[in-house]
């Protein structure tokens, strides 16, 4: 079809072989659409000629070849591509929104999960509630320790669910956030604002999949008992998936209510445990590939030690290795077993009867704010900051017998009145702000969990 345009071109608007050849020749089709012909001109410089000089001939050859009045477009390679990344970093842009709208972590999906013995029953149940979202196993309970995978596999399923159905209404929030979102709602329905709750049940009621992270947090409080029981049937009886995890199964949970306990255990448990050496192992390398860390080289001798000394959290497997890199190049020390005995040692440490210390704290309090430690040490004095900066005060103050004056050194240099000041603060605001209270409390039993 293109040679028998490129034919009449030819013959009936080209005035001589060279002009042909020069000009018409070279030119290939790069797209067609329901109403415009793109034709690709290979050399930048012949466009203007050639659009002010073959447009017309070309659409109307077109139009006698093949029947149909089509408009024509002359691109070249630069627009050509630069009009694909555009629709590349839209399309991008669009799906990071709906990640992000869920609340989603893009590092936790299916793909960078390692499977081992520890976790196989828990990753089958979650492909299979990720398959058929509602449909069989509702909900799903999945629980473990500390920092042995199940956030990350629930944002697996979320991300999951959303790749394959984009209109699918997911949200994944931590039961602390429930809590929260509901005594903020409670206190301005107070005031007057009736809307508060209908917005506050509409955006968890509305809802395909509604995944709750870290249950446990919501235990011993009434009135958020009571509203989750609610959100629970509704979505139940409407066949949406709820997926709930927790540090224990619902059975030991003391205060969780009964008529909740029986709910959690509708639909399926599964518990994550600790990884084997196999799983650490396959853990470790495949962090270093997803970090690009092979440039290290760092020798396998060295991942030995690290996986037959870090059991049983993998957040500290990862930790670990992130800090013995840190440490070579801060030292610049080649990555061997000596270093990393240095830089393990404070996690070989046995952990049973945890201390308490301020850096612990501020350990906890960073995660849980995802704020740096560094920062935390900082002197910004934005919002973001202050605040878990002055929980860690108060905490230090609460939890350690540690001096204020020496708080305030750990915490890079403050002095003795502004750490007392953060102190007062805290200590102040969680007499009258009910959802921060939550929030400490929750830091608190992150620290000392029993
Ligand atoms: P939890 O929610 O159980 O405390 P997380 O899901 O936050 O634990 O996991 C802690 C860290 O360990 C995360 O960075 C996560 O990506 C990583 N992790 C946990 N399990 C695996 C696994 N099976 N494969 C790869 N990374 C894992
Ligand atoms: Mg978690």
């Amino acid at each position: 079809n293109w040679e028998q345009i490129l034919n009449k071109m030819k013959l009936e608007y080209c005035s001589s072989n060279i002009s042909y050849n020069t000009w018409i020749a070279p030119l290939t089709v790069y797209e067609v659409t329901d109403d415009t012909v793109y034709i690709l001109v290979r050399l930048k410089a012949s466009l203007e000629h050639i659009e002010e000089k073959y447009m017309l001939p070309f659409k109307v050859c077109i139009a006698e070849v093949t029947g149909k009045e089509y408009d024509i477009s002359f691109v070249t390679e630069d627009n050509v591509t630069i009009q694909e990344k555009k629709e590349n970093v839209v399309k991008k842009q669009k799906s990071n929104a709906i990640f992000e709208n869920a609340n989603l972590n893009g590092k936790y999906t299916f793909d960078t999960f390692v499977v081992g013995s520890n976790n196989n029953f828990a990753h089958a149940a979650s492909l299979a509630v990720a398959e058929s979202p509602g449909e069989i196993y509702n909900p799903l309970f999945i629980y473990g320790g500390v920092g042995l995978g199940k956030t990350h596999l629930m944002h697996s399923i979320a991300h999951f669910i959303l790749e394959n159905d984009p209109e699918k209404k997911v949200l994944y929030v931590t039961s602390e956030t429930f809590t929260n979102e509901l005594i903020d709602a409670l206190k301005i329905g107070k005031n007057g604002n009736e809307l508060a709750m209908t917005t506050f049940r509409e955006k968890y009621r509305n809802n395909d999949v509604l995944l709750i992270d870290d249950i446990q947090f919501i235990i011993g409080k009434e009135s958020t008992q009571e509203e989750f029981f609610h959100t629970f049937n509704h979505l139940h009886v409407s066949g949406k998936q709820i997926i709930i995890s927790s540090d224990k199964p619902p059975k030991d949970i003391e205060t969780l209510e009964a008529r909740l306990r029986t709910r959690f255990e509708w639909g399926l448990i599964a518990d994550i445990s600790s990884p084997d050496y196999e799983t650490r192992m396959a853990i470790l390398r495949k962090k270093e590939e997803l970090d690009g860390l092979e440039r290290y080289h760092i020798p396998d001798e060295v991942l030995q030690y690290i996986a037959n000394n870090i059991k049983s959290n993998i957040r500290e497997l990862e930790g670990s290795l992130n800090k013995l890199i840190a440490l070579s190049n801060l030292e610049k020390k080649p990555i061997d077993i000596p270093l990393a005995a240095e830089a393990l040692k404070d996690m070989i440490s046995p952990d049973k009867n945890r201390v308490v210390t301020p850096e612990l704290i501020i350990d906890v309090v960073s995660e849980h704010f995802n704020v740096p430690v560094a920062e935390l040490k900082g002197k910004k004095r934005n919002a973001e900051i202050v605040l878990p900066r002055q929980i860690v005060m108060y905490l230090c103050r609460a939890m350690t017998d540690t001096p204020l004056k020496s708080v305030g050194i750990i915490l890079g240099g403050k002095d003795h009145a502004s750490v007392s000041h953060g102190v007062k603060k805290i200590e102040h605001e969680i007499t009258v702000d009910e959802a921060l209270n939550n929030t400490v409390n929750i830091i608190k039993k992150k620290i000392n969990p029993v």
